[in-house]
């Protein structure tokens, strides 16, 4: 979809008091994640709001007087607004990076567009990386020379964000997971007491993930945006048994694009290629082919803008052994954009057809490997 929003350009050179449309929005996002954070722990809610949030309060109120709309009344208010798509704001946010379609909350809680924009330096994947518990399980299982370990914690995370306290203690008690049990148990958290309902948690069959309720609380609905089978119910646990969900930004970074990961190992291990995930430790996605190796990685980022933006500053690093480098956008985020690849060659030249790294949907890699093999033959 062609981004309104995007596309439109100043007309002339703004004064030197009006804040940064993109930072604005992105410390918004950064607000809201740290808000709804602090008022689903325990403790009950104090002010002052997060900084993040009252600094981007501050600077829309300044955008609305420069573009001549009614500002937000209240951070509460500012809130509200972010439940609605950016279209329909009255404030217009050029350069931002977001479409218009876009909101920032869905069904009241932060969204995948939020935790996209929501990092200041809008390199998220980056720092999910860099975060304590995917590197103290990074080097643990290196320090064991354990990548078995390492990729069963992967599997885990995209095969189970949602499980009992049973079944995670069984999991736990295997040989490579046993290893990584202490950082496992931090990257879960209780479910929400919102998820609780007659006595059970409900799941969804096309994430394994939560459902919630809707305010009316008899919807339910799955609020993983890049779910490939939302409407489908999967197993009820018991509430009483302890049930766990994988923490928020894990799910967007590792379970979002992880299922990409294993569909693809899937359909290349039948077209008879051999192809390893989360080879040494991370060092891309995914390898195919032993000698002159493919490697890729997969991305599941929801808006081309913000991945281009991302690739511009944090292209992969290709290993000097490999034939090929790929960036494979998951399948769902081409089905829900049609030009996704189109958007994305134009934004970043660098993953252009021809460059070192290549930008291709899934069904185009698959059919690169295809070729391959058959040529190879
Ligand atoms: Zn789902």
């Amino acid at each position: 979809m062609t981004s309104a929003i995007d596309s439109a350009s100043s007309r002339s050179t703004p004064p030197s008091w009006l804040p940064d449309v993109h930072i604005t929005v992105a410390q918004l996002a950064s607000g809201i994640l740290e808000y709804y954070q602090r008022i689903n722990s325990n403790e009950p809610f104090r002010l002052p709001y997060p900084a993040n949030l009252q600094a981007a309060f501050d600077k829309m109120t300044l955008l609305s007087w420069h573009q001549g709309v009614t500002p937000p009344a209240s951070v509460m208010d500012l809130l509200q607004l972010a439940e609605q798509p950016f279209e329909e704001w009255p404030i217009t946010l050029t350069g931002a990076g977001v479409d218009p379609e876009e909101s920032l909350l869905s069904y009241g809680r932060p969204n995948t567009t939020c935790e996209e924009l929501g990092s200041l330096s809008g390199d998220v994947e980056g720092e999910i990386r860099e975060t304590a518990l995917v590197r103290a399980v990074m080097d643990k299982a290196r320090a064991a020379n354990a990548p078995d370990s390492y990729v069963a914690f992967r599997r885990l995370l995209i095969e189970h964000p949602t499980l009992t306290a049973l079944a995670l203690d069984e999991r736990l008690a295997t040989p490579e997971l046993a290893l990584l049990a202490g950082e496992v148990r931090q990257a879960y958290a209780e479910v929400p007491p919102e998820a609780i309902a007659d006595g059970v948690v409900r799941t969804c069959a096309g994430c394994r993930g939560l459902v919630l309720p809707l305010d009316d609380d008899r919807t339910w609905v799955c609020v993983d945006a890049t779910c490939p089978r939302p409407g489908k119910p999967g197993p009820t646990y018991p509430a009483n048994e302890g049930v766990w969900w994988l923490r928020r930004e894990l799910r967007t970074f590792i379970t979002g694009p992880g299922r990409a990961e294993l569909r693809i190992e899937q359909k290349v291990k039948k077209l008879g290629a051999p192809i390893h995930l989360w080879p040494d430790f991370d060092a891309c996605d995914l390898s195919v082919f032993d000698e002159r190796p493919w490697v890729a990685d997969v991305k599941a980022w929801r808006n081309p803008i913000r991945l281009a933006n991302h690739l511009k500053r944090r292209l992969f690093a290709v290993p000097p052994d490999a034939d090929r480098a790929f960036i494979v956008i998951a399948h769902e985020q081409v089905k829900a954009q049609p030009r996704y690849l189109e958007r994305l060659h134009r934004e970043c030249p660098l993953v252009r057809p021809g460059e070192r790294v290549v930008a291709v949907s899934e069904s185009e890699f698959l059919k690169e490997v295809a070729t391959r093999l058959e040529t190879q033959a």
